[in-house]
């Protein structure tokens, strides 16, 4: 049984390379409106975890389940992408592929930004959310007056409605890092996976970020790949510690922190 808040469950997930297991036996549950922090050590399986979520990476074996019972729209309930719905509104991701789960709801974003440097921050964003229309309106149609709301709210989340008609090319590496999630947040994604948001970042726009991802986590879950525990610290959410591709603990940051297991492999290093 799922409990119903849950957005995201893994079910003992397993990914292969060449006998070398990945993810052995993976699961765990991200609730509606959560923030998760993922730590773990080089070759833990971080990045394979987002990759079977994301349906880049198709497991040998176990579930990959997202609720959309709260997400689909009326017309939906029967199926999605012609294939059907399990326990009560859920659907089992890896049996969609990448660009798919995308459009189901869920965001990526990778380490290296997308941001295209000769276009403003503005036109990035307008380009964003864009993409979400088909070609035909793309074409024909200019940016409504809800897209540039849309976009102006967007703009003021990510800390750079100051900077909106300056190109990709002159913002800190911080800078591009928000304008890469406020490209996402366009795409209404109802779960957010971000791998190292802080690497690079000078201590006051890690802080900033962390805000960012506690404000962005009270209106959709996300899940956040990071090593810098200052900036893990101030999230302030809950933490799972991945081993050879399981779950070695979770809980607070001060619960992990004090594990023997997780000082052991990770920490004490
Ligand atoms: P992390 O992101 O936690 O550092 P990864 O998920 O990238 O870990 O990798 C987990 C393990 O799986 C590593 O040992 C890595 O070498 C291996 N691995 C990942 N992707 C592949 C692949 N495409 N082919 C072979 N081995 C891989
Ligand atoms: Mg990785």
């Amino acid at each position: 049984h799922i409990p119903d808040d849950t957005l995201l469950y893994l079910n003992n997930v397993t990914v292969s390379f060449d006998g070398f297991k990945a993810l052995n036996n993976l699961s765990f549950l991200i609730n509606n409106r959560e923030l998760r922090a993922i730590i773990g050590p080089n070759g833990a399986g971080k990045s394979t975890m987002m990759d079977v979520i994301t349906g880049k990476t198709r497991p040998d074996t176990g579930d990959v389940l997202f609720n959309m019972s709260k997400i689909a729209s009326p017309g939906e309930t029967k199926n999605l992408f012609g294939r059907s719905r399990l326990n009560k509104g859920s659907i089992d991701l890896t049996q969609y592929d990448e660009a798919e789960v995308a459009n189901l709801g869920i965001g990526r974003k990778f380490q290296k930004p997308s941001v295209i440097e000769s276009l403003t921050v503005w036109e990035n964003l307008e380009l964003a959310l864009k993409g979400r229309r088909s070609p035909f309106e793309s074409m024909f149609k200019g940016l409504s007056s809800t897209g540039s709301k849309k976009i102006d709210e967007t703009l003021e989340k990510i800390r750079l409605k100051d900077r909106r008609d300056l190109t990709g090319a002159s913002l800190s590496h911080g800078q591009k890092q928000w304008l890469e999630i406020g490209m996402l947040l366009l795409q209404d994604p109802k779960l957010l996976l971000i791998d190292e948001p802080a690497a690079g970042m000078t201590d006051e726009e890690t802080f900033r970020t962390a805000d960012l991802l506690r404000e962005l986590s009270e209106e959709r879950s996300l899940v956040v790949v990071e090593h810098d525990m200052a900036f893990i610290k101030a999230l302030n959410c809950k933490v799972m510690v991945l081993h050879e591709g399981s779950v070695l603990a979770e809980g607070s940051l001060d619960h992990v922190q004090q594990d023997q297991q997780v000082i052991d492999v990770y920490l004490g290093r």
